[in-house]
């Protein structure tokens, strides 16, 4: 397998007293992502980097709306989305940390994978998967590139939500991703993305998990395309019975005809071995009224920030270096006391540079849920909860009129 040649250039501005960047970690098709330390918890990030000058008002507007709804997603396989600074030149969207790379170089070293192993990516990116759509969001560039490894192997989605700005207008044009993974309706042009199109990729991902290649391949895109719309793929004989069945009833040309993930999850195969935690679909997280937790509430306090400021700021979704803050700790917690997913706590704070200055929480506070560090003034939930007879929409991969 490999991978399309990427873009990115420029130098890059201090983004804010608050993160010391460090190391490029990435280089993407709109950007560099750099990994950073936050300063006042000591807890590492990942920051992408957009350049302002490749982004219209529209578009800014655009990306601004949806990193918006983006920040509220809190899923264990997921990338947590922080908070977003924008300088004169420079949008940085400031993420969770993932320290073990790509989806991508995991398979390109092992050649192919285990069932078991497979199965277990599978689990949890369909599971992630899953919990965009409940959301509205189309992801439309799921890929293992876009799929990022922690040091427990756990894997989480990213580049949720720009990828869907950029693909529309005239990002479209410029736009160097690989096809291998787009679903025949995708590139046969149809303005109609639905969460198909990301089953369909998903059954690619299956099937390079398991085979260590791609199922659609070819030299050039005329023959790459006939081939995607063909749908026909060779599946090797070391498949099993199960993992062959799966990826045929994904890989089905036709959208309608196509499993959907409530039919995976019904799978034999997709069910074996489903850890407890991703048994149900979590729960749309537009749907909670979540809880300030009190004992993060005091580390963010003892680092120096007024706790009824801190309060409200947190209960009207107002992002700034109080809640952020709040949020990393969260998340640290999260990560500590977690076992399922378990990564180890020194991958969230600990230095990138020689010496750490790493501020971690030191109560014990009970993890209420997955999605503990989300907190929604009941005011502000989307008239479309309220009155669910109302149609959803799929666009731009988010529900139009969501929150904005
Ligand atoms: P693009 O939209 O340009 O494809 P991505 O968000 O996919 O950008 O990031 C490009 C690359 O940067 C990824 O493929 C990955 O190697 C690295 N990267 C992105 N986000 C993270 C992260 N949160 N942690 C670690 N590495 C990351
Ligand atoms: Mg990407």
């Amino acid at each position: 397998m490999e991978k399309p040649s990427t873009r990115g250039s420029g130098c890059y501005e201090k983004i804010s007293p608050y993160y010391r960047l460090g190391k490029t970690l990435g280089i993407g098709s709109f950007g560099k992502v750099k990994l950073a330390q936050h300063v006042l918890t000591g807890h590492k990030v990942a920051v992408k980097i957009l350049n302002r000058q490749v982004l219209n008002d529209a578009e800014r507007e655009k990306v601004m709306r949806e990193i918006k709804i983006l920040r509220l997603f809190a899923h264990p396989h997921i990338i947590r989305l922080y908070e977003v600074i924008e300088t004169r030149s420079n949008i940085y969207v400031v993420m969770e940390y993932m320290n073990c790379g790509e989806l991508f170089y995991h398979i390109t070293e092992k050649g192919r994978l285990e069932e078991a192993e497979a199965r277990c990516f599978f689990q949890q990116i369909i599971c992630g998967v899953e919990f965009c759509h409940l959301n509205m969001v189309v992801h439309r560039d799921l890929k293992p590139e876009n799929l990022l490894l922690d040091s427990k192997r756990n894997v989480k989605i990213a580049d949720f939500g720009l990828s869907n700005v950029m693909r529309d207008g005239h990002f479209l044009k410029t736009s160097c991703g690989s096809p291998n993974y787009a679903a025949p309706e995708v590139i046969s042009g149809q303005l109609y993305a639905g969460p198909e199109v990301d089953i369909w990729s998903c059954g690619v991902i299956l099937y390079a998990l398991l085979c260590g290649r791609l199922p659609f391949d070819a030299d050039n895109f005329p023959l790459l395309y006939q081939k995607i719309k063909s749908g026909k793929c060779t599946l090797p004989s070391h498949l099993s019975v199960g993992a062959s069945d799966l990826i045929t009833r994904i890989l089905v040309v036709d959208p309608i005809k196509r499993m959907t993930i409530p039919e995976i999850r019904q799978h034999p195969w997709f069910q074996h071995h489903l850890p407890g935690y991703l048994a149900v679909p979590a729960i749309d997280v537009l749907q909670r009224v979540k809880q300030i937790d009190e004992g993060i509430l005091d580390e963010v306090v003892k680092i120096g920030f007024n706790r009824y400021e801190v309060i409200e700021c947190l209960q009207n979704k107002i992002q700034n270096e109080a809640t952020v803050t709040y949020q990393l700790l969260c998340d640290q917690q999260f990560r500590v006391s977690n076992d399922h997913l378990g990564a180890d706590p020194g991958e969230a704070s600990g230095s990138i540079y020689s010496s750490s200055n790493c501020i971690g929480p030191t109560t014990s506070v009970p993890v209420h849920s997955m999605q503990q560090n989300e907190y929604m003034n009941p005011k502000e939930i989307s008239p479309m909860l309220q009155f669910p007879s109302v149609e959803r929409k799929w666009a731009l991969g988010l529900q139009e009129g969501l929150l904005s």
